[in-house]
């Protein structure tokens, strides 16, 4: 993996975040490699693997010194599409996992919508059965993947719901590009992640097929809810490596850098921030690999990943604010890595659930 990305990724990550998106044959290939099916089973072409594969995964690619080109990739294999054979009828894994597998069928999760994100309870995207389809109105949001993808792993609304039990009512649904109605209106302009397309999606009366509600009517948000804890560690996993990488690269510069007649990594000052920092990012790994052996093995594990990913990625962006300030001018420059890292890592104390959220859950745990 690690030599992949280097020969076959980091070259072009450059290029890839000047276009906005990841191209297409760099799906296949990642399909081809076997990449994109570490955990599926081996009839539909899957590798027949477990988790921890999963993070190799993540934190390779993380290193690619493009978050966004990981961040793609890894909402394809590890945020949206592993609800496919958690959840998913046989019929339904049959048609869509060969494709998801190969890179040819671009997988995308739609959850968050213009008037709604941390408190996913509150989605108003609608779902009305008519004979045979449900037919979906409603807007989403800050789509990753939205704008090129095919297959969405979508959110919404089938039942009222209660004042008092507000997730009830809510379903997935495998929605296909090209449906009628289906519109992606808008290609988001975002501050990092840029090889990660990012879109507004509209649905107007959208007719989908009702052998594509995905699971049980009705528990969509619970369905959600379990497969969270798998993409909350993996967004830990991909500050986590991106910040080891932009730590490796400081050292290296600073071994590289004089001033005042000596390298800048004989500076104390410096070399103990190094310091301070590697040791933060070392407590993160261990919190996050703890986190993802209690997810691998099955375990009751909403505290720690919730720790996980709320100390990695505040970690992470610690390390960039730090990383951007040891190179100097040079850090401010598009064409130094550590100043696109800065920009990407800022995401991941937002998405897959915000440190805020990260310290409710937390918080909930400790005084009940
Ligand atoms: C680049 C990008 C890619 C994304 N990709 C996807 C995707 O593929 N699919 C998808 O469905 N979503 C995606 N998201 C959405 C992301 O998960 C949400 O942005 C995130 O969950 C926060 O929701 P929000 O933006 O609506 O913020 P809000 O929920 O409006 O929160 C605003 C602020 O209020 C704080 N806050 C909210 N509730 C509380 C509370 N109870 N206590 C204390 N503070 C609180 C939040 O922490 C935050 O600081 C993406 C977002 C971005 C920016």
């Amino acid at each position: 993996m690690r030599a992949f990305v280097d020969k076959e990724v980091t070259p072009h990550v450059a290029e890839w975040e000047a276009a906005g998106r990841i191209p297409r044959s760099f799906w296949k290939r990642l399909g081809e490699l076997g990449f994109l099916g570490l955990e599926f089973p081996t009839e539909f072409g899957g590798a027949g693997g477990d988790f921890l594969a999963s993070i190799v995964l993540g934190e390779e690619m993380a290193r690619c010194r493009s978050g966004g080109v990981a961040f793609s990739v890894l909402v394809h294999t590890d945020m949206s599409s592993p609800w496919l054979t958690r959840y998913g009828t046989e019929a339904q894994q049959r048609k869509y996992l060969p494709g998801i597998v190969a890179g040819e069928t671009v997988c995308a999760l739609g959850i968050t919508e213009p008037g709604t994100g941390s408190d996913m309870a509150a989605l108003t995207t609608r779902a009305v059965r008519h004979g045979d389809v449900y037919r979906i109105t409603g807007s989403k949001t800050f789509i990753t993947n939205g704008v090129y993808g095919d297959l969405y792993f979508l959110a919404a609304r089938t039942g009222s719901g209660t004042a008092q039990r507000r997730h009830e009512g809510i379903s997935m649904f495998l929605v296909e590009r090209g449906l009628p109605g289906f519109t992606v209106s808008r290609k988001l302009d975002k501050t990092g992640m840029r090889a990660s397309d990012t879109a507004e999606l509209a649905f107007q009366d959208c007719p989908v097929p009702a052998e594509n509600l995905l699971g049980v009517e009705g528990r969509g948000f619970q369905q959600l809810a379990a497969g969270l804890q798998r993409e909350r560690t993996m967004a830990a996993v991909l500050a986590l490596a991106a910040a080891s990488q932009a730590l490796e690269d400081t050292v290296a510069y600073l071994r590289e850098r004089h001033a005042f007649g000596e390298p800048l990594a004989q500076r104390q000052a410096l070399r103990h921030r190094i310091a301070d920092l590697a040791t933060d990012l070392e407590a993160a790994r261990a919190l996050v690999y703890h986190a993802a052996m209690l997810y691998a093995a099955g375990e009751e594990c909403v505290k720690e990943v919730s720790m996980a990913k709320l100390f990695a990625t505040e970690v992470a962006n610690r390390v960039a604010y730090q990383a951007v300030q040891m190179h100097g001018g040079y850090g401010y420059m598009r064409e130094f890595p550590v100043e696109g890292f800065a920009r990407d890592v800022r995401l991941w104390t937002i998405a897959s659930g915000t440190s805020e959220i990260m310290r409710e859950i937390i918080a909930r745990r400790i005084f009940e």
